[in-house]
């Protein structure tokens, strides 16, 4: 008994409660918690993008095919090497090639559990002791909650809600010095639905040659661009600069359970590989767990045999999801949004707390609103933006109008008298 409770300090890791209040799910499961257990209306899900249980949203019977397929051939019961099995690696270098004028190699590629792992592995790599990161503001939180386990100083650049949403790169050039090692861009951006243009990715990548760092290219949504940009990949720009790509299957397939990732180096220069980076890549993934190794087995068949029907549905689908959304804003006072989405499954939308009688910031909104009208959106202190909101649309469209109609009387009750 004494040597237990001397020890019941049980150390444990700081960083990781640290890391663990900046999720999406820490402030997820807090609205949760505080729906009204007497309210019978269906809860109205606008806090996360996961579509996955909407019928309409139901992944291609292709996908489901290729998984049957891997498991029934008993060819993807044993481990796989860590960088990922050679046939999955050399389908994504082979996807993501399709955009791009060189060619990536399986080399290229490695195989990771969702694009939360890659993010986990990147941050990993370049969290050497003194060493600073500029992460976008808003961002995804998931990338402040790693570098804060990591130690990773974090300096934050803006994203210009007025020039829809593009990167600050005067900020960037201020922020940076000798120890910045990269910036992170997410295109199609979470949590603000933008999509950024040839243009402007050509600048980040020139910008950042001329700072001597990395580009890390969230592309988790790529190709869900619906607006008038199409979706262009950072990797265009690698022989700018070296890109790190990363990416999945569980949003353009809306299979994020089925956890298949991936991070690849876009680099025709061969510089990543001699800085040590690809090596310290590989050293991670060697002490780290692999996704399921019969997901794997089905990467080709998934990647090569889905049909472009498929992709339309969803994208017409996210089209008008995203009009109702924004013509519903339109008829909400309190809540403007600055740019029509046109990628991803969010928008930012700037709460004015002026026009509410008692509500006195972002969070409270949410969490009154949570227990009032069982809708979910979060709060943007969470993405780093206090009192805006972040509300998804991926979801069935007559739930999404259900969703707003909602916020419109919650609005109503709660405006400002006269
Ligand atoms: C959803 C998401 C991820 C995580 O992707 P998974 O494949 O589900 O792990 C990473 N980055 C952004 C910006 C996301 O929205």
């Amino acid at each position: 008994m004494e040597n237990w409770s001397k020890k019941c300090g049980f150390r444990t890791n700081k960083e990781l409660n640290r890391a663990a209040g900046v999720s999406i799910r820490s402030v997820l499961n807090m609205l949760m918690e505080n729906l009204d257990g007497a309210d019978s209306r269906p809860i109205v899900p606008l806090g996360h993008g996961d579509p996955s249980a909407f019928p309409c949203f139901r992944t291609t019977h292709v996908a489901e095919d290729a998984v049957v397929d891997a498991v029934r051939s008993a060819k993807y019961n044993s481990y796989a090497p860590t960088v990922g099995i050679l046939p999955a690696r050399s389908a994504i270098a082979e996807y993501l090639s399709r955009d791009l004028a060189y060619k990536l190699s399986p080399d290229d590629i490695y195989v990771t559990t969702g694009c939360t792992q890659a993010i986990e592995v990147v941050l990993a790599v370049l969290a050497s002791p003194g060493a600073n990161i500029l992460l976008p503001r808003p961002g995804f939180p998931y990338y402040e909650a790693r570098t804060a386990y990591n130690n990773l100083e974090v300096r934050h650049f803006d994203l210009i809600p007025e020039k829809s949403w593009e990167v600050d790169l005067n900020a960037v050039e201020a922020l940076a010095d000798e120890n910045t090692v990269a910036m992170v861009i997410i295109n199609p951006s979470n949590p603000c639905g933008n999509v950024f243009t040839y243009q402007h990715l050509k600048k980040v990548a020139e910008t950042a040659r001329r700072l001597g760092i990395l580009v890390v290219a969230d592309e988790v949504y790529d190709h869900i661009a619906f607006g008038s940009n199409p979706f262009v990949p950072m990797g265009v720009f690698g022989s700018i600069v070296p890109v790190l790509t990363l990416g999945s299957m569980s949003k353009r397939w809306v299979v994020p359970g089925w956890r298949l990732g991936w991070l690849a180096t876009c680099d025709p220069n061969g510089i990543l590989k001699n800085s040590g980076i690809v090596k310290s890549i590989k050293d991670y993934l060697d002490i780290s767990v692999d996704p399921a190794t019969f997901i794997q087995g089905a990467v080709p068949q998934i990647l090569e045999m889905t049909q472009e029907d498929f992709f339309s549905k969803i994208i017409a689908l996210l089209r008008e999801d995203s009009d109702i959304c924004y013509d519903r804003i339109q008829e909400i006072p309190c809540i403007t949004c600055p740019h029509k989405p046109e990628g991803s499954m969010f928008v930012m939308v700037k709460l004015n707390l002026s026009l509410l009688e008692d509500i006195n910031d972002d969070m409270n909104f949410c969490l009154k609103l949570a227990k009032e009208e069982s809708v979910i959106v979060m709060p943007g202190c969470a993405m780093g933006m206090k009192n805006w909101l972040r509300i998804t649309f991926a979801i069935e469209p007559s739930s999404l109008k259900e969703g707003l109609e909602r916020i419109k009387s919650f609005y109503q009750r709660h405006a400002k008298r006269q």
